[in-house]
């Protein structure tokens, strides 16, 4: 059994979360004080985070088919292609 290093309440283990504080030292502590500390819950969190994974992943991919269209079928497919990347930027980070 974990326990909370801010508030002391016993976790158990899929409910423990590191945390790092300014200074770099790792602590255990529960969701409640995680949304003390960040001033968002866990799930917000971890879903933002992955959101924006998802997106960078997306536009990587997008400039990727870019450059390749770029350089196998010319400047106009090159420049539909960067649209297309602005879209998928843009569409992605909106829907949070
Ligand atoms: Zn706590």
């Amino acid at each position: 059994m974990l326990k909370c290093s801010k508030c002391g309440k016993a976790l158990a283990d899929k409910d423990a979360l590191v945390h790092k504080d300014p200074e770099g030292n790792q602590h255990i502590i529960c969701h409640d004080c995680f949304k003390e500390a960040m001033g968002v819950d866990y799930q917000t969190f971890a879903f933002r985070k992955e959101n924006a994974k998802q997106t960078f992943f997306a536009v990587l991919f997008c400039l990727a088919a870019t450059i390749y269209a770029f350089m196998e079928k010319g400047p106009l497919y090159g420049g539909l292609g960067i649209i297309l990347t602005i879209l998928v930027y843009i569409f992605s980070s909106k829907a949070k």
